[in-house]
């Protein structure tokens, strides 16, 4: 889970790392109140589930109040579109205005788990600021890594290293130092996946500061979470990804083609995704249900279709196992029963008690097509978006 900058500036505050002054606003009258207050030059920035928002005009410095009033206006209300958001953008509901800081250095740091070896690794460079992905691919040698023991947990040495290598003077790296071991402690007591500050910022007073914060969150891990599960912004999402959440569908990603997907298990969901493509066609979602046997889940799913407008048919691909053929059988009756469904579905069901779900399937009226493996549900499903079928 992903929230915005100012909440994440709110976390690193009370993990004693220190950021600009500031505050958020949703209105232009606001903006301009929390200038005046903070008197000065401020910067506006857009909040938004996205980076690259300096180079996408989503960051502004004003002067004045009035300035800030102005600039805010501007970027409230409309969607901001970055390299790292699709080509419509993400709403912007919200700004931070935050007093400006004169920069001397930007440097860069974060968190996350490594692949290779599943340890927390935390890396550092001097290379900060807006193009961080750009030194890595042409320069790695300049992002420095420390990887972190868990039992043992982060050490002042390891800090030091990383400090000295980002050239700060003695000063800084105590600085520093207390600064990552303080945003590894928040890592860990929040069960983040990324902990990222870019730009990490020498001011000119040679003070370290977080001029920029990125958290994101294990979602497994949320539920001992309450106080940043509450701080998730719908908005920031796809309206269908978020509208699937709502109905208890974890695992749900909306893609481009027409056919959507109903499937149990993600080896599944890929799999059907692959054979999809193979058999000419272009899925319109990833979909899978999960391991559960829940009527109302399937119906769910069929809510989902109904609403995407890019939907031309439903590829119902079952192996039942702990989620049972009937009660899948049962779940896609309901949903006729339920909405008034026009689309072509073609279905295949196997595994636990495929039978069963066959005869209610074919006892409930719903017109259907049925198919037989796996590459004649694809077909048929590919078929039937393409009007061949209706
Ligand atoms: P991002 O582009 O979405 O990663 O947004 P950032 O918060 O990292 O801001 C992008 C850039 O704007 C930073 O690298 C800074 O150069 C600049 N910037 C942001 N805040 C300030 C500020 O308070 N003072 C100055 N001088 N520049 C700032
Ligand atoms: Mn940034």
């Amino acid at each position: 889970m992903k929230i915005h900058e100012y909440q994440a500036k709110a976390l690193l505050s009370e993990f004693s790392i220190p950021i600009p002054t500031g505050a958020v606003a949703t209105t232009p009258a606001e903006a301009k109140n929390i200038a005046a207050e903070l008197g000065g030059k401020v910067v506006i920035k857009a909040q938004v589930y996205a980076g690259g928002r300096g180079k996408a005009g989503g960051i502004k410095v004003a002067k004045t109040p009035e300035e800030a009033e102005k600039l805010a206006g501007q970027i409230l209300g409309t969607r901001l579109i970055t390299h790292q958001t699709t080509p419509e953008g993400v709403p912007v509901g919200k700004v931070l205005v935050e007093k400006a800081v004169n920069i001397e250095r930007e440097l860069y740091l974060s968190i996350i788990v490594a692949a290779a070896n599943h340890m927390p690794v935390m890396m550092a460079s001097e290379a900060g600021g807006m193009d961080i992905e750009e030194v890595a691919r042409v320069s790695p040698e300049k992002i420095l890594l420390e990887y972190i023991d868990r039992a043992a947990g982060f050490q002042a040495f390891q800090g030091r290293k990383l400090a000295y290598g980002m050239n700060l003077n003695p000063a800084q790296v105590r600085a520093g130092t207390s600064l990552m071991t303080n945003l590894y402690r928040l890592f860990q007591v929040k069960d983040c996946s990324l902990a990222e500050i870019n730009p990490l910022v020498v001011t000119a007073d040679g003070e370290i500061m977080a001029l920029d914060a990125k958290l994101n969150f294990d979602d497994n891990a949320l539920f001992r979470h309450s106080d940043i599960e509450q701080l998730h912004d719908a908005e920031q999402e796809d309206p269908l990804e978020a509208r699937a959440n709502e109905l208890g569908i974890k695992n749900y990603v909306k893609m481009d083609g027409n056919i959507g997907c109903l499937v149990n298990g993600a080896g599944l969901a890929m799999a059907v995704m692959d054979i999809i493509t193979h058999a000419g066609g272009r899925p319109a979602n990833f979909l899978d249900i999960g391991t559960v046997n829940d009527v109302s889940r399937v119906v769910n799913a069929f809510k989902i279709f109904t609403t995407d407008p890019s939907v031309k048919a439903i590829l119902v691909n079952i192996f039942g196992g702990m989620a049972r053929v009937d009660t899948i059988a049962r779940g896609i009756a309901e949903a006729h029963k339920q909405m008034d469904i026009n689309l072509p579905l073609v279905v295949r069901l196997a595994g636990t008690n495929a039978d069963e779900g066959k005869s209610i399937l074919a006892e409930s009226g719903i017109e259907f097509i049925e198919a037989t493996d796996f590459y004649d549900a694809a077909y048929k499903a590919v078929q039937a978006a393409k009007g061949s079928y209706k």
